[in-house]
């Protein structure tokens, strides 16, 4: 846990090195990016699927039209994306694991990036 963390520090660490705080998730030290400076999760890929499940979960709740913008993100990154998941599928031979990982596992990281 801690290389993963010191990695993701190193990897965004820039300006003062002194400010850092620790991850609301894992509890390691790490520096907020310049553009998030209410950051609370720091760069390790654990943290910050935490994050986004905090986040939308937060604003699922906090926003109705989210709810509704999000769905729209995910139907249209869907028709822009027809193969996505025939193409998905054939590279994963283990596909039963999907079960786990619904489909708006990516389509909500799509959103993310979009909203
Ligand atoms: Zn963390």
């Amino acid at each position: 846990m801690r290389t993963i963390a010191a990695t993701g520090f190193m990897q965004f660490s820039h300006g003062d090195p002194t400010m850092t705080r620790p991850c609301a998730c894992c509890g390691e030290p790490f520096e907020p990016r310049l553009q998030v400076p209410d950051q609370t999760f720091c760069t390790s890929p654990d943290c910050q699927r935490g994050r986004k499940r905090e986040w939308q979960r937060a604003k699922l709740q906090s926003d109705p039209g989210y709810r509704i913008n999000q769905h729209a993100v995910q139907q249209a990154w869907s028709q822009r994306n027809p193969d996505y998941w025939r193409r998905y599928r054939e590279a994963q031979p283990d596909y039963s694991d999907l079960s786990q990982q619904p489909m708006t596992t990516t389509a909500g990281a799509i959103a993310w990036l979009i909203l």
